[in-house]
């Protein structure tokens, strides 16, 4: 019944003479760090980086798959710096730029343990996704649209944010523009101020906390985060 509908949706589209609107969209994803500088490093001792590109890869791939062309910056993980990132996003003529991450948590709250013998470091106290958006992007409302829509499906995949940032302590203190969606103001943040378009950066989930690495590395995981950021990049498409 769903797949009749949707074959009539299409149809009535194409006769209409409309253009798919997603697909004159550019969305540029940014795997966050590096080879030689790989970010957190999880609790049983994994670069953040690793996450970042599973990630971004499973998200450029459901784009595609809706029409929407999207463009990884430094898919290979060399050194880069951070302004080349938002640069290289607007010479592939990127509408939207999207950071990709996974969180870490201040050093105070971790806790050593044993991984195959070696030492590692975890807290279990935080759990879930953050979106920032900066108020020095030229596009801060529709950044802020975008970062709304992707934490509502989030959310709607039944991930939970996680306020931690928020707490009023060094090295955070970070204002939550919305709470009930894990929002936040982060004005200074070089790849959202520095870029030209549109800027969101997720925290996909806390890489520190043992559970939540577990889940982070499943492609289930992988599949409800793709889906969520592929629903707020083509509802950005559309108004775009
Ligand atoms: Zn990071």
């Amino acid at each position: 019944m769903i797949r009749w509908m949707w074959g009539v949706v299409v149809a009535v589209g194409i006769g209409a003479g409309l253009a798919a609107p997603a697909a004159a969209c550019v969305v540029a994803l940014d795997p966050g760090h590096s080879r030689d500088r790989l970010g957190a490093t999880s609790a049983r001792g994994v670069g953040e980086w690793f996450f970042n590109r599973a990630l971004t890869e499973q998200v450029a791939a459901s784009l595609t798959a809706q029409g929407v062309k999207a463009v990884v910056i430094n898919p290979a993980g060399g050194p880069i710096g951070l302004k080349d990132r938002t640069r290289q996003a607007t010479e592939a003529g990127a509408d939207l730029f999207l950071s990709i991450h996974h969180d870490s948590v201040q050093p105070q709250y971790l806790t050593p343990w044993q991984v195959d013998g070696k030492a590692r470091s975890y807290s279990d106290r935080f759990a879930g996704f953050g979106v920032f958006v900066s108020g020095r992007n030229t596009g801060f409302a529709a950044s802020q649209a975008v970062g709304q829509d992707l934490a509502d499906a989030l959310l709607a995949a039944g991930l939970r944010p996680s306020l931690h940032h928020a707490e009023p302590i060094p090295g955070e203190n970070r204002p939550l523009l919305d709470a009930r969606r894990g929002i936040y103001r982060y004005d200074d943040l070089v790849v959202l101020h520095s870029a030209p378009m549109p800027a969101v950066l997720l925290e996909a989930a806390v890489i520190v906390n043992r559970e939540e690495e577990s889940r982070a590395i499943t492609p289930a995981f992988r599949d409800q985060v793709a889906g969520a950021v592929t629903q707020a990049v083509t509802a950005f498409c559309r108004k775009h």
